[in-house]
């Protein structure tokens, strides 16, 4: 069976990850932190797709937990391959540098940055042994422009920037790729607090994006399509800076 990993698969652009990942016949195996219901909801969305899915519930910034969750999967599965990842999980915590405490500091890295350490090398290994692998990273424009408020975000996704390069160099001669996407401002949970009618004034297209819309660029980056594209940073964000 052939399987794609979504981390942060519960809710918003992890969902429709989740959902785009299944139309493409992918059996989807659900991460998420703790939120047990909109987990569900997204499982019951991926089956409606006639694939199968499983919740995958482990703190990706926790790495026992990923070695003992995601590790064991891979032992019990050795039939199976996970032929795309795409490492979604993530956290806001905003804070001007010099009020910023070390536990926001370390969240953000965590979810992101070590993240994405512990969650990608259990999987490359399986994807360089079949000569086939995607893996797409979930950036933002935090870490591309730098943010005011959010030293430790755009700290955090720049570093994944430039892990996906390096990786990406690592892998090319065996047919994975490693992209990542840049989102800008998109309707979640995660951009509730925002003042949205005064912040679409800035965008080009004087809107908030759609999780679908960066789900799709996803779906695109993790097809056999895309296979000549590799080591990129793909902005999704109306316009609003490249
Ligand atoms: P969201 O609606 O807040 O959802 C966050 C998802 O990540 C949830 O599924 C959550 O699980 C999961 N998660 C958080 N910390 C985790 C951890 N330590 N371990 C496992 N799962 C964890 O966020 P979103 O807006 O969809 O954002 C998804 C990604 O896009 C993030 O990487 C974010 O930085 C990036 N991004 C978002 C925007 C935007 O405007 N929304 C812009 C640029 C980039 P639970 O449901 O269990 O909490």
């Amino acid at each position: 069976m052939k399987y794609a990993l979504v981390t942060g698969g519960s809710r918003g652009i992890g969902r429709a990850v989740c959902l785009k990942l299944a139309d493409m016949g992918y059996h989807i195996l659900i991460n998420y932190k703790s939120n047990d219901l909109e987990a569900n909801e997204t499982l019951r969305l991926v089956k409606e797709k006639n694939v199968s899915g499983q919740l995958m519930k482990f703190d990706v910034s926790n790495k026992a937990q990923v070695d003992s969750l995601l590790g064991g999967w891979i032992e019990n599965n050795k039939e199976d391959t996970v032929e795309v990842l795409v490492n979604n999980a993530g956290v806001r915590e905003d804070a001007l540098l010099m009020w910023m405490t070390e536990e926001q500091w370390k969240n953000v890295m965590g979810s992101s940055l070590d993240a994405f350490y512990y969650v990608t090398r259990l999987l490359v290994m399986g994807m360089l042994a079949n000569r086939y692998g995607r893996i797409v990273n979930v950036v933002s424009l935090s870490g591309i422009k730098g943010m005011p408020g959010q030293a430790n975000y755009s700290a955090a996704k720049a570093g994944v920037i430039g892990a996906t390069k390096a990786l990406a160099q690592e892998v090319a001669r065996r047919g994975v790729t490693v992209n990542a996407v840049a989102p800008g401002f998109i309707s979640t949970d995660m951009t509730q607090d925002l003042n949205e009618a005064e912040l679409k004034k800035l965008i080009p297209m004087q809107r908030f994006g759609q999780p679908k819309e960066v789900a799709d660029a996803i779906g695109f980056l993790a097809s056999p399509e895309a296979s000549y594209i590799t080591a990129s940073v793909l902005s999704i964000n109306g316009g609003l800076y490249s």
